[in-house]
């Protein structure tokens, strides 16, 4: 997929900045937040894909101090990963210390622990976190702390930013944004409605399972990726300008 660059845009101000930037801009605004409420605190995390991948997705998060790690697994399930259900967990880079779980039906009562510390026990800034969805088709992340803050976060996680749906064409025409994929086929394996059509006449699979939605997420053509629950406006195919 020859994508060029990735954006998005400032919860505050609605600016759009690069990928690259907008960590940095975000942490004006949050220093204009930095009042001081004595015992509050919260953290400006950004959660980047394996950079060695294709490393376009991003997402940048406040999250208030007295969450748990599984509140933020149970965010990056709904607006990223989330197709049936498989473990996950968390890694911190500096002492391996491991926090793991299972999503299953009945959470309260089989969750692991260690999901269940608050974060502000945990993180600090500079605290780094591999992420870790699905022990089999792993969908990788790295988790940076990039600011602690003396203040609360109403609600416990606000949504900073995150890439903008990213420029990914189909692979025959070339002129229409691809709107599905086939997971069995490489080369072309991106399609726009029309040319889906056409490739449901030649690839069974594409027919019977192997077709995927477009969709703004690292777990894109993976598993039964079908989608995030969550900010869904920015969840669909980019839309050329
Ligand atoms: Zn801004
Ligand atoms: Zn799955
Ligand atoms: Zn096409
Ligand atoms: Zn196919």
């Amino acid at each position: 997929m020859p994508i060029i660059s990735s954006v998005g845009k400032c919860f505050f101000c609605n600016v759009e900045y690069k990928k690259a930037g907008i960590s940095k801009h975000l942490n004006t605004h949050l220093a204009k937040e930095n009042k001081g409420e004595g015992n509050k605190t919260s953290f400006h995390i950004r959660i980047d894909y394996d950079p060695s991948m294709a490393g376009f997705f991003f997402l940048n998060l406040w999250v208030d101090g007295d969450s748990y790690l599984s509140d933020i697994d149970d965010f990056l399930r709904k607006i990223w990963l989330e197709c049936c259900g498989h473990m996950s967990a968390f890694t911190n880079a500096k002492d391996g210390e491991r926090y793991s779980m299972y999503e299953i039906n009945d959470m309260e009562s089989d969750m692991d622990d260690c999901m269940n510390s608050a974060i502000k026990n945990i993180f600090t800034k500079g605290t780094k976190l591999k992420y870790e969805y699905d022990s089999g088709n792993t969908t990788t992340l790295i988790l940076k702390v990039l600011e602690r803050l003396p203040v609360e976060v109403p609600g416990g996680i606000i949504l900073l930013s995150r890439n903008e749906p990213l420029e990914i064409m189909c692979e025959v025409c070339k002129s229409a944004p691809a709107v599905t994929m086939c997971t069995t086929c490489y080369d072309p394996n991106t399609f726009c409605t029309k040319c889906a059509k056409k490739h449901a006449m030649k690839c069974e699979d594409f027919e019977e399972y192997s077709s995927l939605p477009v969709v703004n997420s690292p777990r894109m053509g993976i598993c039964a990726y079908y989608g995030g629950t969550i900010d869904n406006q920015r969840d669909g195919v980019f839309v050329k300008k």
